[in-house]
């Protein structure tokens, strides 16, 4: 079962490179098929469930996951049903959700507790379980980093990537080992979701980027071997550092990646690093419209008349 995942640009960034010093790659994940990394999960996870004989897939979902598995069950014949916490996540990732015909259920809860509730359901039922703690995801994501030596023709020195549920850092971290590489990997969550960084599960997290806005990762002792074992680090990036660094990629790299992403370029910039860096760019921008027109400059209205339009395209400045 495949949309033909994976095989994303990896793309230089001048910008970020002359201001961190380091040599900086941007890894985009965004040019998968339902626009996220989840994708290279999904297929094998969707794949083994049809093998299974399961007759629906669930998640609990910040949102790409559940595109992502809607997408995927959709064209397996399978009903998809994804758990999101109500009101918080991004317009197309829902519109995507519901395009791909699952039953999408709003919690009003946030997604840990979403997480624990579909455990539960996949226990009781013939459902297949498609959230990261289902092995088959991680198998598939690991496909990122053979990708990433494969194109630098060696590891890079550190990867910095975003982390949630924590299912993308260990995949990443399985790969480099398989590949018998140790790059040093570079967490980075956001400060009102920072569970890894405190030591201790957050109750209530609160952050821009609702892809990562969990409290309890599933694959917390997974995540942090795979920081202790490449000699890297975990930290928080406040929003205001994600938004950031998520205007210049944008208007600097011309890559327009969601929140979420961002907050692995954002961890570059405050913390630092040294050598060949590669960023995960997670998810699209176009994902999370609502944060891009919040955060970038109005459009200029204007009458169909040449001057008004010289004035209007020559600007003030
Ligand atoms: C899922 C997701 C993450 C976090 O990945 P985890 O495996 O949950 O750590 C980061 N960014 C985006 C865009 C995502 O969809």
């Amino acid at each position: 079962m495949s949309l033909e995942e994976g095989g994303t640009p990896l793309v230089g960034a001048p910008f970020l490179s002359e201001r961190t010093g380091c040599d900086v790659y941007l890894k985009v994940e965004g040019a998968n098929p339902t626009g996220s990394f989840k994708d290279r999960g999904m297929t094998v996870a969707v794949s083994a469930a049809l093998e299974e004989g399961a007759k629906a897939v669930v998640c609990a979902s910040t949102g790409n996951t559940a595109a992502s598995a809607a997408a995927y069950a959709a064209r397996a014949g399978l009903r998809g049903v994804v758990i999101v916490p109500e009101g918080k996540i991004a317009t197309g990732k829902l519109a995507q959700a519901l395009m791909h015909g699952a039953r999408v259920i709003a919690l009003r809860g946030n997604f840990d507790q979403a997480l624990e509730l579909v455990r539960e359901l996949a226990k009781r039922h013939p459902i297949a379980l498609v959230n990261s703690v289902n092995d088959y995801r991680i198998e598939g994501q690991k496909t990122g980093a053979f990708e990433v030596c494969e194109e630098l023709g060696e590891a890079p020195d550190v990867l910095c990537i975003p982390v949630g549920n924590a299912g993308n850092v260990t995949a990443w971290w399985r790969g480099f080992q398989e590949d018998g590489v140790r790059p040093r990997l570079h967490g980075y969550q956001a400060a009102g979701a920072a569970p890894l960084v405190e030591g201790a599960p957050v109750e209530q997290p609160e952050t821009v980027a609702s892809a990562i806005r969990i409290g309890n990762p599933a694959r917390w002792e997974d995540a942090m071997s795979a920081f202790t074992g490449s000699r890297g680090e975990v930290r928080a990036v406040t929003d205001e550092e994600i938004l950031e660094a998520y205007s210049l990629l944008g208007s600097r790299e011309g890559v327009f990646c969601e929140p979420a992403s961002a907050a692995s370029v954002a961890g570059l910039l405050r913390y630092g690093a040294e050598g060949r860096v590669v960023c995960v760019l997670t998810g699209h921008g176009l994902k999370d419209p609502q944060t891009a027109m919040n955060r970038a400059a109005s459009v200029i209205p204007c009458e169909p008349d040449i001057e008004q339009v010289e004035t209007a395209v020559m600007g003030g400045g």
